[in-house]
């Protein structure tokens, strides 16, 4: 069977081909084009990429290599093409590496080429694929409950169906998508290129741009769930409350409350929570809140059924969903008024809300391996050197200004993109550069609309604290009465609350939330000591700011966890539980690390990372290779195993 990555053949005419190579990366081509010829001496004279950064997908070469890379290209597609697009031949390891370093500029440390080659799947082998247990009673006695069926939660169903598990997933939504099911804002879209944001065995053919918008992504979840046959195993629009561990039967008694109120329960003999840490939202609670009489509701409870169309519209809040909020709906508003706590530091993207041509589904479908090229490609650039560049350098005296070297020549970086769109402007300028270090919250992209809003005639950018509402007005500590008809909360979510709000009791009754406190814990962020047959998706301590993407980790995190199923009903086994020496250990190396880095600089006074200690525990303070490594293949040393 031809590798599914080696593309489809096509016949495509000269002049189509010439039309669509304007479209692709051309560092990417070259890769392809090696594959197609069989040739390595492509990529071994002048013209190469000169430099990786973010988003930089033509490796900064000029315009004139890469027209004369697209005619040379034309010359080896056509020859292709007219041979039938026969299937490449295989590529001897030397080589792959070669064409890595070459892609990326730089040496690919032997220790990541493991992971690459699994994350690109040049094999056309799905190597994160666990087949599950042989025994067909054994497996049939095993029933699984998945809570939720976002990104996570339909991975999950899609693993545990191909091991032949059985399960049930209960949504208290009632469609598929998590967060982008959710929200529904104007102007959600991801911030992580979508040709690697998105499951590793599936196709990347289709997206229409390069950060798609929450419908395309909707639909994506919606497409991949009916494609892995999932759908039939979800419960819609009901919620699990709470789940208690029953020592006797070795099950979960999970607690349900469906859409209409009825409550029943559900037995598991392991329970996967797949909630993630962004779905309950953060409401503030401002004197008077209630007494509004306008619409008001949160970013992630869009009511579309109000229009703001020349309204005035008042947004709280500028951190990721109001810094795509404010844009969109700043032309149709009557007036915007932005209150904002905390400056955002943001990263030039020009090309954050660019359409993808035609050129790049063309070639993704048909040129051999352009796609996983394209992948590697954008992974490698987001692939731990932003942990790198979050380390703290103890010697380094930047005050509040930058926690090193590098972080201070990110500081004037940003700074300069900022300074760059409002130079005749410094009261703006004050206002929105942050005054702690560069990325110790969550960076934000940004193609220049964000300030372009705010320089609109029709917005304020408010910084004044908020000090109240009334039935028809914000006002702040100052005394300033801003007179408004619709208020949106882009507050964010209670997101140092794990598991929030189910109550879940493991053994002699523990109760989860209230073992954890605010210092919320998991081994590899995944098992919990006394929570027999748990397991976590983007549990505790796995949330990615430093990059990378939350499928990559919850691919790794799927794989353990069937891995753990799969030992479980194999052996015969009742239980598994992590050692606590392993889980107390975890936790505090990576308490250790996370104090070392950015997110933890004290100058940050709010973010959504920090509990009220000012700890950090839901976020990965690890490199993508550790985690890929550590959660490979089980331990069972690591396990109490009954
Ligand atoms: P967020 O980043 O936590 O931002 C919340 C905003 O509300 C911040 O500006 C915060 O100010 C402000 N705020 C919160 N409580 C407040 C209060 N009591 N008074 C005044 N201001 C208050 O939440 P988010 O924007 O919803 O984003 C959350 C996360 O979701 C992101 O970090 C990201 O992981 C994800 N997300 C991703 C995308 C994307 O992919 N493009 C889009 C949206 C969200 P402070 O900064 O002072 O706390």
């Amino acid at each position: 069977m031809r590798n599914q990555h080696a593309g489809e053949p096509f016949t495509t005419t000269d002049e189509e081909i010439e039309t669509l190579l304007l479209d692709v990366s051309i560092p990417t081509l070259m890769l392809s084009l090696v594959h197609m010829s069989g040739d390595p001496e492509l990529i071994r004279g002048r013209l190469k990429p000169a430099g990786l950064l973010i988003n930089e997908v033509q490796g900064f070469m000029s315009e004139e290599d890469k027209a004369e890379v697209r005619a040379l290209a034309l010359d080896v597609i056509r020859d292709y093409r007219d041979r039938g697009c026969p299937e490449p031949g295989p590529i001897s390891a030397e080589l792959m590496k070669e064409m890595m370093d070459w892609l990326v500029c730089e040496d690919v440390p032997g220790e990541y080429v493991p992971m690459v080659m699994e994350e690109m799947e040049l094999d056309g082998a799905d190597a994160r694929r666990v087949d599950g247990p042989s025994d067909d009673a054994a497996r049939e006695a095993f029933p699984v409950v998945v809570i939720g069926c976002g990104e996570s939660g339909l991975l999950a169903g899609i693993r545990l169906e191909e091991a032949g598990i059985p399960y049930t997933i209960i949504e208290k939504n009632a469609g598929v998508g998590g967060t982008w099911w959710e929200n529904s804002y104007p102007g959600a879209r991801v911030d992580i290129a979508n040709h690697f944001y998105c499951y590793s065995f599936e196709p990347s053919d289709h997206w229409t741009e390069f950060f798609a918008q929450q419908p395309e992504l909707q639909a994506y979840f919606e497409r991949v769930m009916t494609k892995h046959g999932v759908e039939p195993h979800v419960r819609w629009e009901t919620e699990v409350l709470g789940a208690d561990w029953d020592d006797a039967s070795a099950t979960w008694s999970v607690r349900l409350r469906a859409g209409d109120g009825s409550e029943s329960t559900i037995v598991a003999r392991a329970l996967i929570s797949a909630v993630g840490q962004l779905n309950r939202p953060n409401i503030p609670d401002f004197p008077g809140m209630d007494t509004f009489e306008g619409p008001w509701f949160h970013s992630a409870r869009w009511d579309h059924s109000v229009d703001l169309t020349g309204k005035r519209v008042a947004l709280v809040g500028a951190g990721a969903s109001g810094f795509q909020i404010a844009p969109t709906i700043a032309p149709d508003v009557e007036h915007l008024t932005v209150f904002q706590r905390t400056a955002q530091w943001m990263f030039p993207n020009e090309n954050y809300h660019g359409k993808v041509g035609p050129g790049v589904p063309w070639a993704v479908r048909h040129l051999p391996f352009y796609g996983r090229w394209y992948r590697f490609l954008l992974f490698w650039a987001v692939c731990d050197t932003g942990l790198h560049a979050a380390r703290i350098d103890p010697d380094y005296d930047g005050g509040n200004r930058a926690i090193s070297e590098m972080n201070e020549a990110t500081r004037q970086w940003f700074t300069d993109w900022i300074v760059g769109q409002l130079g005749d402007d410094p009261e703006l300028v004050a206002k929105v550069v942050p005054d702690y270090p560069p990325t110790g919250k969550r960076t934000l992209q940004d193609n220049g609309s964000w300030l372009g809003a705010l320089v609109l005639p029709n917005v304020e950018l408010v910084t004044d604290p908020i000090d109240h509402i009334e039935p028809d007005a914000v006002v702040t500590v100052a005394g300033t009465r801003h007179e408004v008809d619709i208020i949106v909360y882009a507050t964010g979510f209670l997101a140092t609350r794990a598991l929030f709000p189910m109550a879940i009791t493991g053994r002699d009754g523990t109760d989860l939330r209230a073992m954890w406190g605010e210092r919320p814990a998991a081994y590899l962020g995944i098992t919990v000591p006394g929570f027999p047959n748990l397991f976590c998706m983007y549990g505790p301590g796995t949330n990615l700011v430093h990059g990378g993407s939350l499928i990559f980790h919850s691919e790794c995190q799927m794989r353990y966890i069937t891995q753990c199923i799969e030992a479980l009903i194999d052996g015969g086994h009742r239980t598994m539980e992590p050692r606590q020496d392993r889980y107390d250990d975890w936790h505090e190396r990576s308490q250790r690390e996370m104090r070392g880095l950015v997110w933890s600089q004290p100058s940050i006074k709010h973010s959504f990372f920090k509990n009220a200690y000012g700890e950090i525990h839901g976020l990965s303070p690890w490199r993508l290779v550790d985690y890929w490594s550590w959660t490979r293949t089980l331990d069972p040393a690591d396990f109490v195993i009954d």
